[in-house]
């Protein structure tokens, strides 16, 4: 593999660290395809890159404010294939929505599984972790980190399961850290520099994990050292997020790199639900509730980031999304 030039590196470190993996998967051809978010501000030097390195990218949906989805594959083949399936699942979405179908409901069940099953196999998700997306649906996420919870591991999770982009279907998913290795190993073969920067990403401490997908890394701070230059002191904080969340609660400073995906909703003041937003990059004070709620400023603006609690939360997305995995810190080890 030729040394990765420095400007392609500079925009390459635009992109999600896990994401960054998913790429370099699909070029060392130790992964068939990926979706993956990529800054606007990038866009066009990234459908260029993927070219160059012999891959197929389709935009998956229009492009929002902050970023497009755009799947990539290693292979015209590859491409054709899951375009079908796209369309496929398009054309099942649309039928369920504009019609009755409640009596064909379990064939419909079962169709739906089998694209879940289809979905699973092109992006080369691990079959069990798959079997389990596709019996449980999407809340199913939340699993492997109930069960790191229970014994004590959500400080220690193996860096595998940082690197891959399904949901496994258990703390102890041996194919899971199998795939992660597999990408770790293909990175660290494509490029010395970026494997050294998404390691460096991949080890930072994340808050909330389970809800969608959906998290934030974030690198904890010494508030001593910062004091002097923040708006927001710690005792003003506190006695905010005090007045919003019940106690107990835990406190952090810490800076925010730009986070997996960025999602912006209209709010309903006081709460900031939507997760996670574009005001939630920067020094931030954080403060929750393990399991239930949590509340976040802009340490040097003071601006809100987000106020969700789970009375508020729960009803919205619905009661399966409950879990004590949620609003948590959670650490990565080698
Ligand atoms: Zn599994």
């Amino acid at each position: 593999m030729l040394p990765i030039k420095k400007p392609d590196l500079q925009h390459l470190v635009d992109l999600h660290a896990r994401d960054i993996v998913s790429l370099v998967a699909v070029i060392m051809k130790v992964k068939p395809m990926g979706t993956l978010i990529v800054p606007l501000g990038i866009k066009r030097w990234f459908q260029r890159f993927c070219e160059n390195h012999g891959l197929v990218c389709l935009e998956e949906e229009p492009s929002d404010t902050y970023q497009a989805r755009i799947a990539v594959y290693q292979d015209e083949e590859t491409a054709r294939l899951g375009k079908t399936v796209k369309e496929v699942c398009h054309l099942f979405d649309e039928v369920r929505r504009n019609h009755s179908i409640s009596r064909r409901k379990k064939a419909c069940e079962r169709f739906s599984k089998a694209l879940t099953r289809l979905e699973g196999a092109m992006f080369g998700y691990p079959e069990c972790c798959v079997e389990f997306h596709a019996e449980r649906g999407p809340s199913s996420r939340a699993k492997a980190y109930e069960e790191f919870l229970q014994i004590g591991k959500d400080q220690s999770i193996p860096v595998e399961f940082w690197a891959v982009a399904h949901a496994p279907c258990s703390s102890t998913c041996r194919k899971t850290l199998e795939t992660g290795r597999k990408y770790l190993d293909a990175l660290a073969d494509f490029s010395e520099q970026l494997n050294d920067h998404v390691k460096s990403r991949l080890l930072l401490p994340r808050f909330y994990q389970t809800g969608g997908g959906r998290f934030i890394d974030l690198q904890p701070l010494d508030y001593d050292q910062r004091r002097e230059k923040l708006s927001i002191s710690k005792e003003k904080f506190e006695e905010e997020a005090r007045m919003r969340l019940t106690e107990p609660f835990e406190i952090v400073l810490c800076d925010v790199p730009r986070p997996y995906v960025i999602v912006g909703a209209p709010e309903v003041p006081p709460h900031k639900t939507s997760f996670p937003n574009p005001n939630m990059i920067g020094i931030m004070w954080l403060a929750f509730v393990p399991g239930s709620s949590a509340y976040m400023v802009n340490a040097k603006t003071g601006k809100l980031a987000l106020y969700i609690v789970d009375e508020k939360w729960i009803p919205k997305v619905g009661e399966e999304w409950r879990s004590s995995s949620n609003f948590r810190i959670y650490r990565s080890t080698r």
